[in-house]
This record gives C-alpha cells, sequence and structure tokens, in this order.
C-alpha cells in the first residue's frame, strides 16, 4: 500500500513514521525548500503523549524536552507581579506532558523517517483526482504520482483541502486574535535562563521563553477586535505598531525580528470541517481540525491523530470507507472537546480590561499558593 503525504509538519511526518510501522510506503511532499527548525515551544501531552509512546519516539522526545525554573508575570512597569516555580508548573502540567520546542518533535519524527519515506522539498500539489482504485496527484515538478491513499497533512491553510473539499473561507473560524512567534539570537538580559517572562496589558501579550540551552523564543499574541494591525502588513511593520509604548522588554525583543531565520505570524484561526475524508484523501493535523494556541493540543492531535488513522488502516485492510470512518468516529469528541476549549480561552486571553486580566490571571496565582500546590502536585504527579 501507498500514501502520498502532503506536507512534512508533525502530522505529515507522523503519519509517514506510523505508515511505514504497518508496513506501508510513502511520498512526502513539502512545500518549504528544507525542513524547519525550532519554532515555538509546545506542551505536548494527551493523545500525542501515548501515541509517541506506543510508536517508540517518547525518549527521544524526552530527551530534547526542556523544564521551564520559573514562569513570571510581570506588572507594564516591568516588576514582578506573581510567579509559579518548577513544582507549580510541573504540578499544572501533569505527568505524561513535557514542553518542547514545535521543530524538535519534527525532528525527532524525521530521524525516523528520512531513511525510510522520500521526502520532496520544494514542491506542492497543484490537482488531485481520485477513482475507485487509487488516487492521482499532480505536483509542482510535473509529475503525476499515483497511490492509495493521499494524505492533506498542510496545515491550517491546506492547498489539498482548498483543492479537494473547497475554499478555506467555508471552514475557517477566526478567534479575533493575531500571534508572531520566532526565536531570539539573544536573550534579553532581563530573562533568566530556563524561564518564562510574560506580560500582558491592553489586549496585548508577549512572553519570552528561555529553554535554557542557549535557545529562545520570542512570542506576541493579541486581540484584533480592536483594529491592531493587519496581516498582509506583515509582522516587521505591525508588531511595533500593536506593541508600541509597551516597556519591559519589548523594544529589545522587537529588534530581535531583525535578525531572526523566520517569523511565524498569523491569525489565530480554527478550522471546523464537517468530514475530514473525502473517498481516498484525508485531511490530518491543523489541515483538518487546527484547534489554535488556545487549546495547547495541536501538536498532540497531530500524532495521536497519525497513530490511530494508522491503525484504523492496518485492521480494515483495503476498506477505506470503514477505516476512516472508524478513525474520524474515535477522534473527532476529543478534536470537539479541544475546538470548545480554545473558542472558551478566547475570551479570557489577553483581556483588554485590568479586571478581566486579574481574573484570567487567578488560577494561576492560586496555583503559585503552596497549599494549593501541594494539592496539584498530589493530585496530578503522584496520583
Ligand atoms: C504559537 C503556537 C503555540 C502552540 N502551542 C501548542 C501547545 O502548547 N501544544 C500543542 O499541542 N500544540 C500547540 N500549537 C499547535 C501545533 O503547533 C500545531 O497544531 C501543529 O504543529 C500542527 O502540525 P501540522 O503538521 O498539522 O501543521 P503545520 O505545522 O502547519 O505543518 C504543515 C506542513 O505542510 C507544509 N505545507 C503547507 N502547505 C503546503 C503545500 N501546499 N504543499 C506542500 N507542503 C505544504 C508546511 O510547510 C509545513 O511543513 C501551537 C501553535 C502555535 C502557532
Amino acid at each position: 500500500m501507498r500514501a502520498i503525504i502532503i506536507g512534512a509538519g508533525i502530522a505529515g511526518l507522523a503519519a509517514a513514521l506510523r505508515l511505514h510501522q504497518i508496513g506501508w510506503e510513502s511520498l512526502i511532499v513539502e512545500r518549504a525548500p528544507h525542513r524547519r527548525g525550532g519554532g515555538y515551544a509546545v506542551t505536548f501531552g494527551g493523545i500525542g503523549y501515548d501515541a509517541a509512546e506506543r510508536m517508540g519516539i517518547l525518549p527521544a522526545l524526552q530527551a530534547r524536552a526542556f523544564i521551564t525554573n520559573e514562569l513570571v508575570y510581570h506588572k507594564p512597569n516591568g516588576q514582578r507581579r506573581f510567579s509559579l516555580n518548577r513544582e507549580a508548573i510541573a504540578a499544572t502540567m501533569g505527568s505524561r506532558s513535557m514542553n518542547i520546542l514545535r521543530g524538535d518533535i519534527e525532528t525527532v519524527l524525521y530521524e525516523q523517517v528520512h531513511d525510510n519515506t522520500p521526502i520532496r522539498f520544494g514542491t506542492t500539489v497543484t490537482a488531485v483526482n481520485q477513482n475507485d482504485t487509487g488516487v492521482h496527484a499532480t505536483l509542482s515538478d510535473g509529475t503525476v504520482e499515483h497511490a492509495d491513499l493521499l494524505i492533506g497533512a498542510d496545515g491550517l491553510h491546506s492547498t489539498t483541502r482548498t483543492l479537494v473539499f473547497g475554499p478555506e473561507d467555508n471552514y475557517r473560524l477566526d478567534l479575533d486574535h493575531m500571534v508572531a512567534v520566532y526565536m531570539l539570537d539573544k536573550r534579553p538580559a532581563a530573562i533568566a535562563e530556563g524561564t518564562t517572562g510574560t506580560l500582558s496589558t491592553g489586549g496585548r501579550t508577549i512572553a519570552v521563553i528561555s529553554i535554557g540551552d542557549g535557545r529562545n523564543v520570542a512570542f506576541f499574541g493579541y486581540r484584533t477586535d480592536r483594529n491592531l494591525g493587519n496581516l498582509a502588513d506583515g509582522p516587521h511593520k505591525v508588531l511595533p505598531q500593536v506593541y508600541d509604548g509597551m516597556g519591559w522588554v519589548v523594544p529589545e525583543v522587537l529588534a530581535g525580528m531583525k535578525t531572526t531565520e523566520s517569523i511565524y505570524f498569523d491569525t489565530i484561526s480554527q478550522m471546523v470541517v464537517d468530514r475530514w475524508s473525502r473517498g481516498r484523501v484525508v485531511l490530518l493535523g491543523d489541515a483538518a481540525w487546527c484547534v489554535t494556541l488556545f487549546a495547547g493540543y495541536g501538536s498532540a492531535l497531530a500524532v495521536g491523530g497519525a497513530d490511530l488513522l494508522g491503525t484504523a488502516l492496518r485492521d480494515n485492510p483495503g476498506d477505506f470507507d470503514a477505516a476512516l470512518t472508524r478513525w474520524e468516529a474515535e477522534l473527532r469528541p476529543e478534536v470537539e472537546r479541544k475546538q470548545k476549549l480554545g473558542q472558551r480561552v478566547k475570551s479570557v486571553y489577553a483581556p483588554a480590561n485590568p479586571v478581566a486580566l486579574w481574573l484570567s490571571q487567578l488560577p494561576l496565582r492560586l496555583a503559585a499558593l503552596p497549599p494549593v500546590r501541594r494539592y496539584m502536585a498530589r493530585r496530578f504527579i503522584k496520583g
């Protein structure tokens, strides 16, 4: 059996690994000219953690995971408002979950597949046709590839989805926020090594995450319902406008944009797709169900979804309809729960008003109190 996988992100690489484990061959088609590194920090847990364990990649992921020594919430003047120490952070995360860079998850998966799965970089899909016997993908390099199944793992703005399921506008649910993330060449002096500093005011949040191995991530998330900036203008123009006058480490972090290798800058949008497959074409990961960073679960769903997809294909040989129906029935309730969570978090994330901000941080403030921390540690870590 053979699959064409569009996209070499977490979902695409995880699908290639799982399919290899069940005896399939795959071809991965990736638009970028080469692999992406770094990215941003994600919390990886839940069904992704379980799947990683089953797929045999958990030790490699754990070796690249990082632990935050302290999470500090700042006041607009830069002073500390409150903080969570290592123990409190661990308690809020639970024991089967880790902090890791998105690019490091991709690296672990890539190391598992690059010997057994060809990846065609700098290439995209331009047409997809299918019949009862197979699926044919026309690629931008002029070739036509044939396979039993085509997996669209090409992210939020999936070309596969547009070609086979229809325009993105039919499925995109904007959550009225923008996000920008990039790696910083230099850690601001005000952020201690191995810690995360964050400041939220006036509908804008900035965070600097020091991984502790010399790598640092700058994160910006802000509300757009106050017309703060515009996607088409690009981050170099928009971020300085939106974060103007915010003080603290903001000017230094904005200056870091000039030397960074790449910037992730996009709307925070969910993908709500009624059915994730059409015949022999199936969407996976953000292309199918993007839950957004508000849910903090997209990488987990990408790996968990790939694992379950492989299992469903293995257990229903030759019957794609049965396999994809079973797979979706198993996964959809979890995705819908996380999408609802993402929509709820939207209303408390980067609130514009100070009282709402104080309330939104209350659970974290409570988690910082020793008795609550001890309770959470008992409940989530030892329990
Ligand atoms: C700031 C931020 C924080 C996050 N935090 C968390 C978190 O804490 N926990 C968590 O679990 N998740 C988190 N997520 C979500 C998580 O990162 C994503 O859900 C996950 O990376 C999705 O992987 P993917 O492979 O589906 O898509 P993507 O990572 O978008 O990968 C898609 C791949 O397809 C390629 N591609 C795109 N178009 C084409 C095309 N036409 N042809 C060929 N290739 C193409 C792209 O170059 C890319 O390599 C966060 C996301 C963001 C933005």
